[in-house]
């Protein structure tokens, strides 16, 4: 494994984060995104607040994978074990968490904004400047 921090920021040290509720991409200081204080984080875009754990946008759950039990003894042996199902085709939903690092792309206009009330800054698609924006950190507008 890699030295995630530097795989998920960019040069200026800023980190890739998106909104879990809204799918906005926006970037944070690392240092403020990783400092003990900063719990949650407000989407600048819609201003709803999660945890900043759910703002990273490397971890992804994807869409629901319908799969019957024949594929998954095929493709993952070890999981007939945890099924412990032999013999009838059911029909299984399996939610995959993937480390997706193709999210990291930078195909869109970011622009970094000073988010006054708590000194820091934010990069934010460049749209989003038509609206005023939420400050991640306090979710001041
Ligand atoms: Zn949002
Ligand atoms: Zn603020």
């Amino acid at each position: 494994m890699e030295t995630r921090d530097s795989e998920h920021t960019d040069k200026e040290g800023y980190y890739s984060l998106e909104c879990p509720f809204c799918s906005e991409q926006f970037k944070g200081f690392a240092r403020d995104i990783n400092s003990k204080e900063v719990i949650d984080l407000f989407c600048p875009s819609c201003g709803l607040c999660s945890y900043k754990e759910n703002f990273q946008p490397h971890i992804k759950l994807e869409k629901p994978v319908k799969v019957t039990l024949n594929d998954l003894r095929e493709k993952l042996p070890t999981l007939k074990r945890v099924y412990g199902v032999e013999g009838k085709e059911q029909k299984t939903e399996l939610y995959k968490v993937t480390s997706n690092l193709e999210s990291t792309q930078e195909n869109y206009n970011l622009e970094t904004i000073e988010m006054i009330c708590c000194n820091r800054k934010i990069k934010i698609g460049a749209k989003e400047k038509r609206t005023s924006v939420f400050c991640p950190y306090c979710g001041v507008k």
